[in-house]
């Protein structure tokens, strides 16, 4: 924590909350729809078919959308990232992310995509000025892919991440979310991938979120943990951490490695003193902690003929509002995983 007192809301300024943290990353959930179910994101109402997925009317207009983030930007947001759902399978996604990026003051969105559409879609977000995606990847063995997000397309997948890195977008992070007897038994070929390609293989800790729960004990592995399958491997050698590295701990496997290793762990080694995010969830909803349910209903203030000053204020009230920390390693131990969010809705 920067201060372990709470600012009192006078001496806040715009874009600084409670705990003196500066907020400039909104994240923006364009859609919970997907062209996967990933085992790890889908609640189990989801898998069975019985959840009724946003329609058109409850999701923001892109008019609303580009409103907020105009609203946003003129008060300090500088980093925007698209994330669904799939963002990619929204449609006329490239209409809107051309006028986003009319936006002035807005030099930086990035988007974060399953990939399966990238191939399609990698120069138009690159002529867009969008040139830095992350790429969720859970495994490199085409059959398991199927199996982890109940679609055959691991190929097309790969296809996106070459064509991501011919276009030139940089950089390239590939999120591997890291489930033990699932997909562990590959971090290995992860982390040497990193040393052949021009990439950031990040581990993401799994986390407990929604009610998908594929999520356990046994399932979790820690950072550390992970760390510790590479020590045959090579040296890990430990680089300064750049501002585009965000939560990660960043490493390269061995001096001539092409690309580097980066590890997220929100749960074992959270990083909520240097939070810097603001979620708008797909239905509308302001969230501050990825970890913590409290939302700040958006939608209903624009769809009541709000003007830009009430726009101001419901985003001053999410940051004010934001948690100190979700301490979720804590709640684990006390009473289990309580995160009833959808990380579709969400965005990760
Ligand atoms: N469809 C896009 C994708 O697949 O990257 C964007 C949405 S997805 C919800 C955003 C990120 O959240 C992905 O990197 C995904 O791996 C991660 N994610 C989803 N559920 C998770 C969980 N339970 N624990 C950790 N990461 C998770």
């Amino acid at each position: 924590m920067n201060s372990q007192q709470p600012a009192s809301p006078a001496e806040a300024s715009v874009l600084t909350d409670m705990f003196a943290r500066t907020i400039s990353y909104l994240r923006l959930s364009l859609t919970d729809r997907c062209n996967l179910k990933c085992m790890y994101c889908v609640t189990e109402d989801e898998k069975d078919g019985h959840l009724v997925k946003l329609g058109q009317d409850e999701m923001l207009t892109y008019e609303e959308l580009l409103r907020v983030v105009r609203v946003a930007v003129e008060m300090g947001i500088s980093k925007l990232r698209l994330t669904g759902g799939e963002p990619l399978v929204r449609h006329d996604i490239m209409d809107f992310i051309n006028s986003l990026a009319a936006i002035d003051g807005l030099d930086d969105i990035r988007i974060t995509t399953n990939g399966v559409l990238l191939e399609k879609y990698a120069q138009g977000l690159i002529d867009a000025g969008v040139a830095k995606v992350n790429i969720s990847l859970d495994t490199l063995r085409p059959k398991r892919f199927a199996e982890i997000t109940g679609v055959d397309c691991f190929d097309q997948v790969w296809r996106g991440i070459e064509k991501a890195l011919a276009v030139g977008f940089s950089p390239v992070k590939l999120n591997m979310v890291v489930m033990r007897d699932i997909n562990d038994d590959e971090l290995v070929d992860f982390a040497r991938m990193s040393q052949q390609m021009p990439l950031q293989v990040r581990f993401i800790e799994f986390m407990p979120i929604g009610t998908s729960t594929r999520w356990n004990t046994d399932t979790y592995m820690t950072s550390d943990e992970i760390m510790e399958r590479f020590t045959n491997l090579g040296e890990l050698i430990h680089l300064e951490r750049r501002q585009a590295d965000g939560p990660a701990r960043v490493f390269k496997l061995g001096s001539e490695a092409r690309g580097t290793l980066g590890f997220i762990s929100p749960i074992s080694h959270h990083f909520c003193d240097r939070c810097n995010r603001l979620r708008l969830t797909s239905e509308g909803r302001l969230r501050s902690c990825l970890l913590h349910d409290e939302e700040t209903d958006l939608k209903g203030v624009l769809r009541a003929g709000c003007s830009d000053a009430d726009i101001r204020a419901t985003l001053l009230t999410a940051i004010q509002n934001k948690p100190k920390g979700h301490q979720m390693a804590q709640r684990l131990k006390e009473q289990g995983a309580d995160c009833h969010g959808r990380m579709s809705r969400i965005g990760g």
